[in-house]
């Protein structure tokens, strides 16, 4: 399956995307977790991205877009994936479309993690990432709502809501169910 994970930031969909990874056998693919191991062994890309992170800002869409494609272009994503952090605005959604018409295949499905404003919060205060302060947390939500949120209109009959909050597992549940698994 290809599909494409949306919800605001802390909406758990790095935590749900490491189970179903696991249950589908696919590979999630983070943009968050790729931007921070480039951070993390200092390439030029992470150097790039960092002061955007930072400050909650988004990564240029031509940087973050080659990064993906690269990724896609992996051996392990040829079956199916789980994209998790991109597409993040109509424009990156309209570059994964034609990375992916150029090879002849399209999304199965956008499934999107629905949860209240200040349940994120609470959750990313309490995850404590180097991002996760109340400032950039602030920034990240009002670009969500600016850029993002615009992307359930865009997808329409594509997207599968998924009522995410509760236990780990009973949104793992509902999300399996949901996709007919
Ligand atoms: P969260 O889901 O909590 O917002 P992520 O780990 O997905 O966190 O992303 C962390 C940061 O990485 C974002 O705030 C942004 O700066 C950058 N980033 C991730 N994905 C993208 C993207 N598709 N386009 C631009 N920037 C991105």
């Amino acid at each position: 399956m290809r599909l494409v994970l949306l919800g605001p930031p802390g909406a758990g969909k790095g935590t749900q995307a490491a189970i179903l990874s696991e249950k589908l056998g696919i590979p999630h693919i983070s943009t968050g977790d790729l931007f921070r191991a480039n951070i993390g062994e200092g390439t030029p890309l992470g150097l790039e991205a960092k002061s955007y992170i930072d400050a909650g800002k988004l990564v240029p869409t031509d940087v973050t877009a080659r990064m993906v494609e690269d990724r896609l272009s992996q051996e392990d994503a040829q079956n199916g994936f789980l994209l998790d952090g991109f597409p993040r605005t109509v424009e990156q959604a309209e570059i994964l479309k034609g990375l992916l018409e150029g090879k002849g295949e399209k999304l199965d499905g956008v499934v999107n993690f629905q949860v209240a404003e200040d349940v994120v919060v609470e959750r990313m205060l309490a995850r404590g990432r180097a991002d996760d302060n109340e400032e950039t947390i602030r920034t990240r939500l009002q670009v969500y709502r600016d850029e993002t949120a615009p992307l359930i209109d865009h997808y329409g009959a594509e997207i599968i809501n998924i009522e995410a909050e509760g236990t780990v597992e009973e949104i793992n549940a509902r999300t399996l169910e949901a996709l007919g698994k």
